[in-house]
């Protein structure tokens, strides 16, 4: 398949930083007093803004009600081309903690949460994972895939970077956040070893995902599926009608019965592969929406992150023909 220079690789950790108008009027206003943070009130809940909401459910889930978390990206929401309003310039100002995911997820928003860092304590949630079990395609010249948290097992530490997190900005709150991180932890555990065994009900040879953009290369890795994309990493460049062709091939010659939709993504090029494969005289469904890089509406079982795991395993391994 052809591969396109993602969007974030023209933003590489040594390129020179170049403030847009909007974040200069924010820190201008700061330099002249009408921007300063607020200080933290005690006995109040701790201010956290989050990016994506994966994060912000771990936060909700560690922080409990010692925390207030406001997530800036709501479900249906695409992190690669998400830019900051002025309202989430007013949160991220005055918050006492900002987490994201990092690794050039947030690739839009990435100078505004640079130079946040020298303000307001901020912390990319990927920091601890180590780098040699991090994704880096080569033909991504030498940026990591960002969407780690499709392997939950990475994503357990992205968990412990957050909870390191509250306890540096907030110690007194030591004893709650570890109680509720080890429970969440458990958690995250059984729901690791229950996304592999569930998997492993798809027969071997139609154990592939394809999908409209490349977000579960570490689900592929760790629950031992073959994943195909239409788009690469980030969502910037759209497929190519050779790409729409190559995969509609790859899924006739393997016989794959489903490909599937994402939930921040446009469906149409999803459904441009379906219909190539049906003009080629094959057969091939979509098999559902899945949560690739945002959650389901809050208030539903995909609104968090374990639900949103449990709907993609469930709707992937049903439409592959997984036996129950
Ligand atoms: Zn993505």
């Amino acid at each position: 398949m052809t591969r396109r220079r993602p969007f974030h690789s023209s933003l590489s950790p040594g390129a020179p930083f170049a403030p847009s108008l909007i974040l200069l009027f924010i820190l201008f206003s700061w330099g002249c007093g009408g921007g300063d943070r607020p200080e933290r009130v005690e006995g109040e809940p701790l201010r956290v803004v989050s990016t994506i909401g994966m994060i912000t459910d771990l936060v909700e889930r560690i922080g409990g009600d010692r925390v207030s978390v406001q997530g800036l990206m709501g479900p249906g929401v695409d992190p690669h081309l998400y830019r900051a309003g002025a309202g989430d310039l007013r949160a991220l100002t005055s918050a006492d903690l900002v987490l994201y995911n990092g690794l050039f997820l947030e690739a839009a928003l990435g100078e505004v949460l640079e130079e946040m860092g020298d303000r307001v304590p901020t912390r990319a949630v990927t920091a601890d994972i180590p780098r040699d079990r991090l994704l880096a395609p080569q033909e991504f010249e030498g940026s990591f895939d960002p969407h780690v948290w499709s392997d939950v097992s990475l994503w357990r530490i992205a968990a412990g970077t957050i909870l390191n997190a509250l306890l540096d900005v907030d110690p007194e709150g030591e004893a709650h956040y570890r109680e509720r991180h080890t429970a969440l932890d458990a958690e995250m555990e059984e729901l690791d070893a229950w996304v592999r065994e569930e998997v492993a009900r798809i027969p071997a040879d139609l154990r592939v995902l394809v999908t409209a953009h490349d977000a579960f290369n570490y689900f592929g890795r760790a629950y031992d599926v073959e994943v195909r994309g239409l788009q690469g990493l980030s969502t910037v460049t759209e497929a190519g009608a050779a790409d729409v062709q190559e995969l509609a091939a790859f899924l006739l010659e393997r016989e794959i019965p489903a490909l599937f939709v994402e939930s921040s993504i446009p469906t149409r090029t999803v459904e441009a592969v379906r219909r190539a494969v049906l003009a080629r005289g094959g057969s091939v469904e979509i098999g559902g929406t899945l949560y690739s890089d945002a959650m389901g509406s809050a208030g539903t079982p995909e609104g968090t992150y374990a639900g949103m795991v449990r709907h993609n395993v469930t709707t992937i391994v049903g439409a592959l023909g997984g036996a129950r």
